[in-house]
């Protein structure tokens, strides 16, 4: 009777789909920075490694059900990042975040996997 639901609350598909193809271009960028794409499996595509990672990325995207409404990772119940997934994510963000700034809502991204405010804002 009027009461919502966290459950029935589903975030607008584009946003989604806009942080999805965020991180992917985010990961694909470190990719070629650190790895060379080696035994890409699409060309201009990452290494399987960070196919993984992106593949990864993307299902807790669209599982994270919290969506705008959720308060940061640091504070969510859900644990939709494992440590070492975490980790590789942050280490991607931290290299690609500053050159995709220009394009790309990554902060709303970095949201998703930190509840870090701003990059260099620990200083
Ligand atoms: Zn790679």
């Amino acid at each position: 009777m009027g009461y919502h639901c966290a459950m029935s609350t589903v975030p607008p598909p584009r946003r989604l789909a806009r942080e999805e193809r965020t991180i992917a271009e985010m990961i694909a960028m470190y990719c070629r920075g650190h790895h060379g794409q080696a035994g890409a499996r699409d060309p201009g595509g990452p290494c399987p490694d960070c196919a993984e990672l992106m593949a990864y990325a993307s299902l807790r995207l669209e599982e994270c059900r919290y969506g705008a409404e959720k308060p940061t990772c640091a504070k969510c119940t859900t644990h939709c990042y494992k440590p070492a997934m975490r980790e590789c994510v942050r280490e991607v963000m931290r290299y690609s975040g500053p050159r995709m700034l220009k394009r790309h809502p990554v902060l709303a991204v970095a949201h998703l996997v930190d509840g870090r405010k701003t990059p260099g804002d620990e200083g």
